[in-house]
């Protein structure tokens, strides 16, 4: 490691002294042990709080040392750079509480911790007969991850069940910001990179266990028949044209199965992107840009990235 280096992870190191901070923390640790891709270079420090005091600690920290962070669910929407990512990456694997607060004859309220995986939601919402994610079935990743990308699919969005976030703001304290405040797009929301998700509230409309049960099911089944679930991949690599889906124009652009180095085009689902190997951001980038080409070429539609590339080209010394 390089003098500069250390001194830089010196300066990290401080923020965790002094029993304020409860959890874990790496240095230059692999993002790829942290993304569903299984890609990308080191993080200069990887953390995961443990407690609410802890995050809010760090924010504050982070923001007086003007050190640059990224907040992390399950890393399954992003693609790391194979240079990593510099400054500190945020994990909310610890903040997977679910509770209900609220709850009348027609709804429920939840309070939902930003790290709680979004199939623990779906299933909890399946065994108690709550109406309103069944169609974000088998989208893997966090609550967190899936407000600010707007997660949906088969008609259903997270946005249409959410209230309103807790989020950490820059002083280190939690600010509540209801959901008619953030505009959400097609997977996207106006939240920023600088806003950390520490919860949200989320309301279902109470059915019977069996209809809820019934379409969650259903919704999987088809899900399963149509996506390579189980292989390495972030999902849709393109955001579907008004009118039309990716994976059909870069079906019809003669992608299938392209491949370049370690990632290939999927045989099952041409807009997801699979990791065969040991492959390199760099070779998930350039794959990208051909398919993106060929497909502009046959239809005259530029494609828009849906997954978020982020982090450096390079490890900075
Ligand atoms: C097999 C497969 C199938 C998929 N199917 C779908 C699908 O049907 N529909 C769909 O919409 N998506 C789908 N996806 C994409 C992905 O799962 C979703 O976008 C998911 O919601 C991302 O959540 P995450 O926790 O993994 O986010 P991450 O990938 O960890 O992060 C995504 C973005 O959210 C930010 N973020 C994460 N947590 C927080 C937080 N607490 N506070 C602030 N910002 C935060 C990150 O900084 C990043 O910018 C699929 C992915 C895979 C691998």
């Amino acid at each position: 490691m390089s003098e500069k280096t250390e001194v830089k992870n010196k300066k990290l190191k401080d923020i965790f002294s002094k029993d304020l901070f409860k959890g874990e923390v790496k240095f230059m640790e692999p993002m790829k042990n942290h993304t569903s891709l299984r890609i990308g270079g080191p993080a200069d420090v990887f953390v995961v709080p443990q407690d609410l005091p802890s995050l809010m600690n760090i924010k504050k920290n982070l923001k007086n040392r003007r050190i640059p962070f990224f907040p992390i669910g399950g890393g399954t929407n992003i693609l790391v750079k194979d240079g990593g990512i510099e400054g500190m990456v945020i994990s909310s694997k610890f903040f997977r509480r679910i509770e209900i607060f609220s709850k009348n004859e027609a709804y429920v309220n939840l309070n939902v911790e930003s790290g709680t995986p979004l199939q623990r939601l779906v299933n909890f919402s399946k065994e108690q007969g709550y109406s309103g994610v069944e169609g974000l079935t088998g989208i893997p990743g966090t609550v967190g991850g899936a407000i600010c990308g707007n997660a949906g699919a088969f008609g259903y969005e997270i946005k249409d069940v959410l209230i309103a976030v807790e989020i950490i703001g820059d002083k280190g304290k939690t600010e509540k910001v209801k959901a008619e405040k953030i505009d959400f797009g097609y997977r996207n929301s106006s939240i920023s990179s600088e806003q950390l998700i520490s919860s949200a509230e989320i309301r279902l409309r109470r059915d019977t266990r069996e209809r809820v049960s019934a379409k969650t099911d259903d919704f999987l089944k088809i899900k399963r028949e149509r996506q390579p679930l189980w292989e390495p991949s972030a999902g849709c690599v393109f955001k579907n044209p008004p009118g039309t889906s990716a994976g059909k124009l870069i079906e019809e652009a003669g992608c299938k199965g392209m491949r370049t180095g370690d990632v290939e085009v999927s045989n099952i689902h041409t807009n997801f992107f699979i990791n065969i190997g040991n492959a390199k951001a760099s070779d998930f980038i350039t794959l990208m840009e051909t398919v993106a080409q060929k497909v502009e070429e046959i239809s005259g539609i530029v494609l828009v990235p849906e997954i978020k590339i982020v982090g450096r080209d390079e490890v900075q010394n």
